[in-house]
């Protein structure tokens, strides 16, 4: 059911109220196979096998609402192009680099769990590394405010030297370093894709310039592509103690318990970080209904999600968000909750698309006591969030 329109918020710069979206068909090409869930393994006795969840079509769905959906005539379409080998270098090592290269050269490979670099693979993933990039330059070359890479393969997981995680590379943190390059001194991370973005977390541990949030399920390390625990007491090292923060939140945390977490601890670091410019990386597997996630979104946390990041763009970093898709595998509320976030982003009043299927009760209590506790830790740990 679609509801009736409401008007934009006002507007004074040039398609402030237009979502610019990069896109490219070829991303669909990467096929990850089918079996049981993720593991790409046959176990003989089901007659059904599941595609693996990163699959083209919830992509396509993603694609399509915002194509036909009510939020088409808010969005601006713009093609994707691939990343070069020397823009891949802004983020991964030319070893990883070349393993990838080869693995493709080779027919495929299961680089790590779940993680499949098949014929097709290779192309798609310098298609979602060069087209998050353009959705950056976009921004950047002074030609929008908001901009949406929406690409797949994910890339939050992989780090410099190794994939992770269905990443192969990490569209938004090749898209960040370009934009350091290019003189941005200063770039904030808000990762809601319900795993820790714990790629961009690596690739930035070291610096003071970019400060990497991330809200996830309190899943911890989950082998050797993922060393790194996403807890609390993993902060950044030398120059970038203090600018990553982790936000494990309990399964269940639901609408009311990530827009606390949103409102006492996202809202006030970047307050005190003061970016020129942000980046929402975006995974719809936080929601209620998504296969690979327990951390019970619905459309309505997501749209105020997307409103407060757009709130706190317009008035502490010149209006500028880059919002990059990473994962979400329920193949049609995915597409759902990427319609309401963007709804947020835009800062609409009322909603343009009912939830069709959001009827669990939450019960927020515990996630905001762990906000609380989050909250008191980093007060007493982190010294830029001592100052005044
Ligand atoms: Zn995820």
């Amino acid at each position: 059911m679609i509801s009736s329109r409401s008007k934009s918020s006002s507007s004074s710069s040039p398609c402030r109220d237009m979502i610019h979206v990069f896109w490219h068909d070829g991303m669909l090409e990467h096929d990850a196979g089918a079996g049981v869930f993720d593991t790409g393994t046959n176990p003989g006795f089901l007659d059904v096998l599941d595609k693996h969840p990163e699959n083209a079509d919830r992509v396509r769905n993603l694609v399509s609402i915002l194509r036909k959906g009510p939020i088409a005539p808010f969005i601006t379409w713009h093609s994707g192009r691939p990343a070069t080998t020397s823009e891949l270098r802004l983020f991964h090592t030319p070893e990883y680099i070349e393993e990838l290269e080869q693995a493709n050269q080779s027919g495929g490979k299961e680089l790590c769990s779940g993680t499949f670099l098949n014929p097709g693979s290779w192309d798609a993933a310098l298609l979602a590394a060069g087209t998050t990039i353009s959705a950056m330059k976009h921004i950047l070359d002074g030609h929008a405010n908001l901009t949406y890479a929406l690409v797949r393969p994910p890339g939050h997981h992989a780090q410099p030297s190794q994939a992770d995680g269905y990443c192969f590379l990490n569209n938004a943190g090749l898209a960040i370093q370009s934009a350091r390059d290019s003189g941005c001194q200063k770039v904030a991370v808000i990762d809601i894709d319900v795993h820790y973005g714990n790629g961009t977390a690596q690739g930035f541990y070291t610096s003071g310039d970019v400060l990497t949030i991330s809200l996830h399920m309190n899943h911890g390390s989950w082998g050797q592509s993922h060393p790194q625990t996403g807890t609390v007491d993993e902060l950044g090292e030398g120059d970038g103690f203090g600018f990553n923060l982790n936000i494990p939140l309990p399964n269940g945390t639901g609408d009311e318990g990530y827009v606390y977490a949103m409102n006492q601890l996202v809202v006030p670091a970047l307050h005190k970080f003061k970016p020129s410019l942000l980046v929402l990386v975006l995974g719809q597997d936080s929601s209620a209904f998504d296969p690979n996630g327990r951390q019970c979104l619905t459309m309505e946390g997501y749209r105020n999600i997307g409103r407060i990041v757009r709130h706190f763009a317009d008035k502490h970093a010149n209006g500028r968000l880059l919002v990059v898709q990473e994962g979400g595998y329920h193949v049609t509320y995915s597409a759902y909750c990427l319609h309401a976030t963007l709804e947020g982003v835009l800062d609409l009043e009322d909603a343009l698309l009912d939830d069709p299927i959001a009827y669990y009760p939450e019960d927020s209590g515990y996630s905001m006591k762990v906000v609380d506790a989050v909250k008191r830790y980093w007060e007493n740990t982190i010294p830029f969030m001592k100052e005044e």
